[in-house]
């Protein structure tokens, strides 16, 4: 029976880039997802935009973090040979005098200005809206459900993939590693989103969801060379197809879509939207959150042999490639693991 290096619970974002990095560093992988289940990847907008419009500046480690991700999805759209990175610059239409005023002075200064433009645009002119827009420039979609589909297909082919769903008690650890199904790996990383929120020996680790709904629509939209954004956003994803969204609810985490959630997203969208445009499909994932909105990396307090890769929230685009980078020195070269990521944050809720 093959020995694996580790087992990856989960597909997503975080299992399926991680396995890829452990692979090209010459580990060996069994990555263990349930393909039916639901999973906050495979419904995700996928779009990256460094900047958080509330305050005019950029997410978390954006600037650093945008080339990471280029990097490794182009690296895969290459050894894949599949297409899934789009640039794509987005229009932000403001909602007062203030913040237009804000974003026309922040686009003179440095490093803002190399993101961020006032240019006008004949197709953005013809949207109806008081007080105009603002562009960033380097924004964007990874097409999250194609690249995952052909990672999964990597995976299977190299004896590198199971569809299965696993609980807690399907996991046996012992000096010698873990055993699953018959299946036997060095360590267990937890890669599963929200479901870890059903692992006891996680309960200290305070994973927040946040329900998520997507609309799809099809149709003649105003423009297809920008995704706009109001405080929702549209995107277009090609032959008249577009992703509308999205809501966030953390009391009913429920996976059923909601009247609420979608007339909400179509009533503020109403003015960037063409009447034409018809809702095809609503998508729904919990995002897994944490509380203090950093990822959740490392180990178990009491079992070095399980090991978590979580909280990429909402902006599991952007952020997860970095996160694999650290998290792969960590384990492969023993690097510490910056303090504001590292799990052991929470030890002291565990019991
Ligand atoms: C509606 C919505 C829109 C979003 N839009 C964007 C966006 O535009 N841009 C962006 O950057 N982020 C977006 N996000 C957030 C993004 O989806 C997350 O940050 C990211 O997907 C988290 O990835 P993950 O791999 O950690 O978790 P998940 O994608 O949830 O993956 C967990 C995996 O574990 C598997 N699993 C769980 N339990 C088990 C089990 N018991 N047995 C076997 N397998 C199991 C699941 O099947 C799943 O495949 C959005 C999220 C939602 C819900």
């Amino acid at each position: 029976m093959k020995r694996y290096d580790y087992f990856i619970l989960g597909q997503g974002i975080a299992g399926s880039l991680l396995a890829w990095k452990l692979l090209q560093n010459g580990k060996s992988v069994l990555v263990i997802d349930d393909v039916k289940g639901p999973g906050a990847s495979q419904v995700a907008a996928g779009m990256f935009n460094p900047i958080v419009f509330k305050r005019l500046n950029f997410s978390w480690n954006a600037h650093s973090f945008l080339p990471i991700a280029k990097k490794l999805y182009e690296e895969l759209e290459f050894s894949l040979a599949g297409k899934w990175w789009f640039e794509m610059p987005l229009a932000r239409f403001f909602g007062d005098q203030f913040t237009a005023d804000q974003f026309e002075r922040e686009q003179h200064k440095a490093p803002m200005g190399d993101y961020l433009s006032m240019e006008p645009d004949e197709e953005l002119d013809q949207i109806r809206s008081g007080f105009g827009y603002g562009i960033v420039k380097h924004a964007g979609y990874v097409d999250v459900s194609s690249m995952l589909g052909s990672i999964r297909k990597y995976l299977t082919e190299h004896e590198a993939f199971v569809d299965a769903l696993a609980n807690e008690s399907d996991f046996d650890f012992s000096n010698e590693g873990v055993v699953f199904k018959g299946f036997h790996a060095a360590e267990l990383i937890c890669c599963n989103g929200f479901g870890v929120k059903k692992w006891h020996a996680w309960k200290h680790v305070p994973v927040v969801g946040a329900k998520g709904e997507v609309l799809h629509l099809t149709g003649q939209g105003y423009v297809q060379k920008y995704i706009l954004n109001n405080g929702k956003f549209i995107l277009p994803i090609g032959k008249n197809e577009f992703r509308a969204g999205s809501t966030y609810e953390w009391r009913d985490l429920s996976l059923a879509p909601t009247e609420g959630a979608k007339n909400e997203i179509l009533k503020k969208l109403k003015n960037l939207m063409s009447e034409d445009l018809k809702v095809t499909d609503v998508k729904v994932g919990i995002r897994p959150t944490s509380k203090d909105r950093r990822p959740i990396l490392g180990n178990h307090p009491n079992n070095p042999k399980l090991k978590i890769f979580n909280g990429l929230g909402t902006r599991g685009v952007i952020i997860a490639p970095a996160m694999v980078d650290w998290y792969c020195d960590n384990l492969l070269h023993g690097t510490p693991l910056p303090s504001e990521v590292d799990v052991c944050r929470f030890n002291k809720y565990f019991q």
